[in-house]
């Protein structure tokens, strides 16, 4: 039986990966501080194969059971959390990312870094395939994630070519689903909480922006299907459906049945106009594709709230 580390994986992506890790007979060990995850993610997974260690990424990690493959999610992932955590950021993704690697070294075990389309910065190509490098922002304000993943992909890379670990990198686009949090600020959580409470949906600008929005499980089954290859290369996963947000925030409303009103806000800075995946490659290399409709991923996310009022 495999085994395989998910660092960060008491988060919402990460707690979503161990389940789906453990569905399919691997063993996991799920390694987080807890800064943005929380214990009640992974509470329902206890059991033999799964073992939980309460550690901070960025200091020395040493483990003494084999590795087959090491899965590193660990980063503050959402702008309310790496505006607040500006230098932990940077360190788990340059400290941290070296600790994950150097992990993945010693037990000879496939690495895939959970990378990220902000990566692209403002998409001056659009969609964005893999062969786009990117405009980023570096002192701007969310230069510290951006900067953060495109270290962690040059570090991924060199460990690859100068060390000959087995590595992937996966760069993630929007995704949504069960166990986001409420107050994380991403749009679909604040969407969610603001329509279950009759409140006023807040979109940012004029709400003409777009963004692609992928369901949870599509997501874990792309990065499952590239750990299990053997690519080295960048690959985008992501919902290539591209919706304004102002599309979005409708979406919402029908599928919650409010009676909540759409109001505006002043855009945050930085913020990208368009995103939209190139997935082509993910299509031909894993045979990947979004099944999960954007309706039917908000039905899916609105059901597992009301499973879990705590988590609403
Ligand atoms: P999340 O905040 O829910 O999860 C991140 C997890 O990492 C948390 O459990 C947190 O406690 C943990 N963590 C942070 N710093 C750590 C450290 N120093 N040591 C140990 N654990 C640490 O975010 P998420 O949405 O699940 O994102 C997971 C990964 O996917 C991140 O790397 C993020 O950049 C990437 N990603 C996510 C999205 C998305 O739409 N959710 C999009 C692009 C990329």
């Amino acid at each position: 039986m495999p085994t395989s580390l998910v660092t960060g994986g008491a988060g919402f992506l990460g707690s979503h990966l161990c389940e789906a890790l453990l569905e399919k007979g691997q063993r996991v060990i799920c390694l987080d501080n807890l800064e943005t995850g929380s214990l009640a993610n992974i509470e329902h997974l206890r059991s033999e194969a799964f073992a939980f260690l309460p550690r901070d990424l960025t200091v020395h990690v040493d483990l003494a059971e084999q590795l087959d493959f090491v899965y590193h999610l660990a980063s503050p992932a959402s702008p309310i959390d790496y505006l607040r955590l500006p230098l932990q950021t940077l360190k788990v993704g340059s400290h941290g990312t070296h600790n994950a690697l150097g992990l993945a070294k010693v037990h000879r075990a496939r690495f895939l870094l959970a990378s990220t389309s902000e990566v692209y910065g403002d998409p001056q190509v659009h969609p964005q395939p893999e062969t786009y490098w990117g405009h980023v922002n570096p002192i701007g304000p969310r230069g510290v994630y951006d900067e953060a993943k495109r270290y962690a992909e040059a570090l991924t890379m060199a460990y690859h070519r100068q060390q000959g670990v087995d590595t992937a990198i996966v760069r993630i686009f929007n995704t949504f689903g069960g166990r986001m949090r409420p107050h994380d600020g991403r749009a679909i959580p604040t969407f969610m909480r603001q329509a279950l409470e009759q409140k006023s949906l807040t979109v940012f600008g004029d709400g003409s922006q777009t963004r692609s929005f992928c369901y949870v499980d599509d997501l874990i089954r792309g990065l499952i299907l590239l750990a299990e290859s053997g690519e080295h290369m960048p690959v985008n996963i992501g919902n290539p459906d591209e919706k304004t947000l102002l599309e979005l925030a409708e979406t919402v409303i029908a599928v919650t049945a409010t009676s909540s009103q759409i109001v505006f806000e002043a855009l945050p800075v930085d913020d990208p106009q368009v995103r939209q995946p190139d997935i082509t490659r993910a299509r031909q290399l894993l045979g990947w594709e979004p099944e999960v409709s954007l309706e039917d991923g908000l039905r899916r996310t609105l059901a597992s709230l009301a499973g879990d009022p705590a988590r609403a």
